[in-house]
């Protein structure tokens, strides 16, 4: 690697490379080399590298408008609130750059329900090994302490069960609860799906204890389950509901959407200078293009069933493999090894990818992928399982 970084903050651990160019799920470097892309970006890049409808439509955004503020309206945004709220059955968006900022918001808008009830409903509960964000109200509602522990004093009045565990959820919840903040398909954390009973149970306490449910579909929402929102398949409506990452397939913008029960924010409660400017609008839109054909989801199924059905044959060989979790195409497959390990050596066979938790590596390909895609994928993999074999002798 030939450029000088010692200018950039040292908040990442990086790998040596630098990318030049990307092509549908695959990315280019500086030395020419080709890498099979199982990151996304984070389960961003939805479309995949440079998909031809973007380039084009963005392209077109870029010359007539970019950003005016939210002093103004522009088309863009206000059709893009318009069809996220058709499309979520909630009634209004506010618009954001990132995942972190979406639950940020969330969190206000549930401070400010909480105290137009009574000033000690305060208390937020959350789930064991979720991942909300990193600036400090989101990062306050993260599980993990590594990434807490550094900052001393975080918000108070947050609780943390764990997931799926209705009895321990109604142990806790009381009137003092001003919201509890769910992601259907945990991520970061390790890929575990949320049950339907729990969901539900979830609503209904939310409701019985006026309570606002937060669901936070920062990395499942946007078509990555199969469905265009997780909660979709599980058929329950949150009040608030977060989402970023794949939204604007590589343009940074968060949105939070809300019923009229959650829409307390007025003018000068809260706001973003550049959220959901024309042009991340835009991208937004062209997502929204795509991902609400039904071919579109149908054929992510499709790819899901078919990695799935491969990633259970290669469990079933191999004994450090633990167990395939995960919907739509946010899989992951625990292993009994450091997915940090398997990373690097995915990387010696071009291929790119990221851990979940601890011992889970996380299967997040662009939604565009198709099975001759997948196959190449699964002959990388199986060479990097068999290599760990031999590193691990
Ligand atoms: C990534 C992520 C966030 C934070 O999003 P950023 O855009 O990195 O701030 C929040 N919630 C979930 C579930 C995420 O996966």
């Amino acid at each position: 690697m030939n450029i000088d970084t010692q200018n950039i903050m040292k908040t990442y651990n990086r790998k040596s490379i630098v990318f030049e160019k990307g092509q549908g799920v695959w990315l280019f470097d500086d030395q020419g080399e080709k890498y099979l892309d199982f990151v996304s970006g984070v389960a961003v890049n939805c479309l995949g590298h440079s998909h031809p409808t973007f380039v084009n439509e963005m392209q077109k955004q870029v010359a007539k408008l970019t950003h005016v503020s939210n002093l103004y309206w522009t088309k863009e945004q206000v059709t893009l609130g318009k069809r996220l709220c058709n499309l979520s059955n909630l009634s209004s968006a506010f618009f954001c750059n990132s995942g972190t900022e979406a639950l940020e918001t969330a969190l206000k808008i549930a401070k400010k329900h909480g105290q137009s009830i009574a000033s000690d409903k305060n208390k937020v509960i959350v789930m064991e090994k979720a991942f909300h964000g990193r600036t400090i109200g989101a990062l306050s509602l993260t599980f993990n302490n590594k990434y807490k522990d550094p900052f001393g004093s975080l918000l108070t009045d947050i609780v943390a069960v764990p997931i799926n565990d209705i009895t321990a959820l109604k142990q806790i919840m009381d009137e003092k609860v001003c919201a509890v903040v769910i992601e259907p398909i945990q991520g970061e954390g390790g890929i575990y799906s949320l049950d339907a009973s729990y969901l539900k149970a979830s609503k209904d306490l939310c409701e019985s204890n006026n309570a606002l449910l937060v669901f936070d579909e920062v990395q499942c929402g946007m078509g990555r389950s199969g469905h265009v929102f997780a909660h979709q398949k599980k058929n329950i409506q949150p009040d608030v509901l977060c989402l970023a990452k794949g939204l604007g397939a590589g343009m940074p913008i968060g949105a939070v959407l809300v019923n009229q029960k959650a829409d307390v924010l007025v003018a000068g409660d809260h706001g973003s200078t550049f959220g959901g400017n024309s042009l991340a609008s835009c991208a937004g839109n062209i997502v929204l293009d795509h991902i609400t054909k039904a071919s579109f989801l149908e054929q992510v199924n499709e790819s899901s069933a078919y990695l799935k059905e491969k990633l259970e044959q290669l469990n079933d060989s191999y004994d450090f493999l633990v167990e395939v979790r995960g919907e739509g195409l946010m899989l992951g497959l625990e292993t009994k090894y450091l997915s940090k390990d398997i990373v690097s050596l995915a990387m010696d066979e071009k291929l790119l990818l990221i851990g979940a938790g601890e011992k889970t590596v996380r299967i997040i390909p662009p939604l565009v992928i198709t099975n001759v895609e997948i196959d190449i994928f699964i002959e990388k993999f199986e060479k990097i399982l068999n290599k760990l074999i031999e590193h691990k002798d």
